[in-house]
């Protein structure tokens, strides 16, 4: 209290006795001394109950000076101080974070904050609940603690709740949204060593650790930290009650999310109108999912991809679990956890003649398209040789364009990638 009142005396002292009779107008409060109203301003500050009128009675730039000291309940960092200035903005859960401690986080495109980060990297697993909130591992050791009751146990153990307790650390550097643990550092839990992490150990790095099965954890209140060294990168860990969603589940929450035909169209369009995209007046889009090759059921691309090629989501989903649930665009290799289905090519899927013949489509760039099918083997061949001969007039010299073996061997199919 004393630092807060030395600190408010400061900042008040450098406005005028003009400025400040207008805010003891505003309060209601006749003293007219420039000592007197700055006491009678700071018990007035210090009274949580007169928040809500902070921004009519007192001007802006005054606020702005003692946005330093004065809580505020809308800053949730992970440093866990509740005031401070150079603010941003989270645009999902709205609270804000100190630009100094999001790093280079607070420059992503569409910001948001750390928690919202953690609920939404691995859309596997549904966060229910924080039980640690994300906080900041720097070159300080920090305590936390959290309550692990009879019934958040009880659940753990049920066979029929999927439920899991899991510890969920980010790097405070792009791209964020993804488990990355320091290169070497070591976890507690009630003074028990849970987990080292070493700079090889790429497996560990990439998973979130299932807390309700070590043994160091104990009904009631229970006390995490983690040493790190050698690594001069900030991170957030939490911990966070989860439930595993079965893939039917994580289908249904991912499908949510789609572009019409005519958005669509003009994102094929302005692909097309781009100086440095396609340079030709149609391109061969392969219509088959990187995985299994085979004809894409549910068309989607990752909210940040940029190419016109979709994958399968549902496939997308079920290979997640070889990845440890990475869940990277397998063309582009961006994060992808949030995906959107395209409409246009959901129905150029559903409308074509002969799908379990369908190779692909001739697409042009006012958005139509042409289907195109197997081929018998001459033919295949025949254009094969076409295409040796002129190798450059459907494919671009640079290296837009990757090639992966089909189903049958002696022939090609072409992906687009964009970086
Ligand atoms: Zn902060
Ligand atoms: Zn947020
Ligand atoms: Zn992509």
């Amino acid at each position: 209290m004393e630092a807060f009142s030395n600190q408010t005396t400061q900042i008040l002292s450098n406005y005028t006795s003009y400025t400040l009779k207008k805010i003891m107008k505003n309060i209601r409060n006749p003293a007219s001394k420039k000592q007197d109203m700055i006491r009678s301003i700071i018990f007035y500050l210090s009274n949580p109950e007169n928040e809500p009128n902070f921004s009519y009675v007192f001007p802006k730039e005054l606020l702005n000076d003692l946005a330093i000291i004065l809580p505020d309940k809308n800053i949730k960092c992970i440093c866990d101080k509740t005031s401070g200035n150079n603010l941003i903005f989270c645009r999902t859960c709205n609270k804000k974070q100190h630009i100094s401690c999001m790093g280079s986080l607070s420059m992503l495109k569409f910001y948001e904050c750390t928690s919202c980060m953690i609920i939404k990297m691995n859309p596997a697993d549904e966060v229910l609940d924080f039980l640690v909130s994300p906080y900041m591992i720097g070159q300080q050791i920090i305590r936390k603690s959290f309550n692990y009751t009879e019934s958040l146990k009880n659940e753990v153990f049920s066979n029929k709740s999927n439920i899991e307790i899991q510890f969920r650390c980010i790097k405070i550097q792009k791209p964020g949204y993804c488990m990355s643990w320091p290169n070497k550092a070591e976890l507690y839990i009630n003074n028990m060593s849970i987990r080292k992490f070493k700079q090889s150990s790429f497996i560990s790095k990439k998973n979130d650790i299932d807390l309700g099965l070590i043994t160091a954890i104990k009904i009631g209140i229970n006390e995490i930290w983690m040493t790190k060294d050698s690594d001069n990168d900030d991170y957030a860990l939490a911990v966070v009650k989860v439930r595993k969603l079965t893939n039917e589940e994580i289908l249904q929450k991912m499908s949510k999310v789609f572009i019409l035909k005519d958005k669509s169209i003009e994102f094929i369009k302005a692909k097309f109108s781009d100086d440095n995209e396609i340079k030709s007046c149609s391109i061969r889009l392969n219509l088959k999912c990187p995985y299994t090759l085979r004809i894409i059921n549910i068309p989607v691309r990752g909210k940040d991809c940029s190419h016109l090629s979709c994958f399968d989501l549902k496939i997308f989903i079920d290979i997640q679990k070889y990845e440890n649930y990475s869940w990277k665009c397998p063309i582009c290799k961006k994060l992808a956890y949030e995906v959107y289905i395209d409409k246009y090519f959901e129905e150029i899927l559903n409308g074509c003649k002969n799908i379990d013949k369908l190779e692909g489509i001739q697409l042009k760039d006012d958005g139509s398209y042409d289907e195109i099918y197997f081929e018998d083997e001459d033919n295949s061949l025949k254009r094969k040789c076409d295409e040796n001969e002129h190798p450059n007039k459907k494919l671009k010299k640079d290296s837009e364009y990757v090639f992966i073996k089909d189903s049958q061997p002696s022939r090609q199919c072409v992906i687009i990638i964009d970086d």
